[in-house]
């Protein structure tokens, strides 16, 4: 299973006040190479639109930051969205000293409770709490979001997108927030090869979010559509008056 391979290395992003990639390991940024780690996870004649993510909201999600996600994903990668029933937090993810939960544990959740049922190839888990992962010299760090690399799972939370930000701003990031740990669960590591492009690190700050289109880059779709064996639409601007709706 995902969660005993070494996939289970994870790759946890747009971290606010510092970038992090917990795995893999090795210097610096390195340019997408989701298609030298074997053969494509799906079989020939595979389209966009058969490629399934659901989200998984965790604990009460805004249902206006559920739609623009599956919209948004949708838009970014042409896969088919949608929700699942929500769930509750697992009260195992609960890190008492900080008050929030534990990123890696919500993904180990999914893969141990969701995946196997959903009938998904994705599974985005979402959630309004503030979550956190173990980064470097620091116990209990906050971040925006988490996925497995090349796996099947990924978690975002809205409560670092919505600080302090206008509705349709902490949308935005949320949705971006949402392609792009897709991204690390479809294969790619962080890139900050061409500016704007959806895997750039966040390097601490939300700001990098903002500067993002939110949608894969041509060497990033690229790279995805050799892991998947699937043609990617070529996007490349979100149409963030559909997604987001006027
Ligand atoms: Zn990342």
């Amino acid at each position: 299973m995902i969660a005993t391979t070494a996939r289970r290395a994870a790759v946890a992003s747009l971290v606010v006040l510092l970038a992090l990639a917990l795995a893999p390991p090795g210097p610096g940024p390195r340019p997408a190479r989701a298609g030298d780690r074997g053969p494509p996870r799906f079989p020939a004649g595979t389209r966009a639109a058969d490629v399934a993510v659901c989200l998984q909201p965790l604990g009460k999600v805004d249902a206006a930051v559920l739609t623009a996600v599956e919209r948004g994903v949708t838009a970014a990668y042409g896969f088919t969205t949608r929700s699942l029933a929500a769930a509750e937090l697992p009260a195992s993810a609960y890190y008492r000293p900080r008050k929030r939960y534990r990123a890696d544990t919500l993904l180990d959740h999914l893969v141990a409770k969701v995946v196997p049922d959903a009938g998904c190839d994705l599974v985005l888990g979402g959630t309004e709490v503030d979550i956190s992962v173990t980064k470097d010299h620091h116990r209990d760090w906050g971040v925006l979001g988490l996925a497995y690399l090349d796996a099947q799972v990924a978690v975002i939370s809205t409560f670092r997108t919505r600080r302090g930000a206008a509705r349709r701003t902490s949308l935005m990031r949320t949705v971006k927030v949402a392609t792009h740990e897709l991204g690390h669960a479809l294969g790619l590591d962080h890139d900050d090869s061409v500016a704007g492009c959806m895997m750039n690190d966040a390097r601490g700050t939300v700001k990098t979010v903002d500067a993002e289109t939110g949608v894969p880059c041509r060497h990033e779709r690229e790279a995805i559509e050799a892991r998947l064996g699937v043609d990617l639409p070529d996007v490349t601007a979100m149409d963030w008056r559909h997604v987001l709706g006027p």
